[in-house]
């Protein structure tokens, strides 16, 4: 990896797309199909595109393990598009409908929902679970990276 530019995984088509990093804030389009790659707003991720974000980007993601049934959930998801609003460009905020897609839910070891995963080029990096207004999803998204790159 060199030092001055990043790969971005795009939210629309999932292909991987290397940015310089002076350029993260300049509205990035996807070279594969055009869309914002910060759209302002998290996206869904299933078992077929999980690893291009949480794997191959090296942009830490901040997973939202969440189910249609679950109340908590429910009552997080605005909380959870507003930190990605303010997230973004330094983070990709996604959900994982632990219903539709339980083998990701599985593989993680998701015991009880919603619950945040922050995942950095292939390693979790810190979990949390129990539904947070914005500014504690912002802080510790923030505060877990940057404990977790201090380590490194
Ligand atoms: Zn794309």
């Amino acid at each position: 990896m060199s030092d001055d530019t990043i790969v971005l995984a795009c939210p629309h088509c999932h292909g991987l797309n290397r940015v310089p990093q002076a350029r993260l804030y300049d509205r990035p389009n996807c070279g594969r199909c055009g869309g914002a790659i910060f759209a302002g707003r998290p996206f869904e991720l299933g078992s077929e595109n999980f690893e291009a974000h949480a794997g191959r980007a090296q942009l830490p993601v901040l997973v939202d393990f969440w189910a249609p049934w679950c109340g908590p959930c429910r009552l997080m998801a605005p909380a959870f598009a507003q930190a990605a609003a303010e997230l973004e460009p330094q983070f990709h905020l996604a959900k994982v409908d632990t219903e539709a897609q339980p083998a990701l839910g599985q593989q993680f070891g998701i015991r009880s929902i919603p619950t945040l995963a922050l995942f950095h080029a292939g390693r979790e990096v810190a979990r949390q679970s129990g539904a947070l207004p914005a500014g504690e999803i912002v802080r510790f998204a923030r505060t877990a990276f940057m404990q977790y790159a201090q380590g490194n």
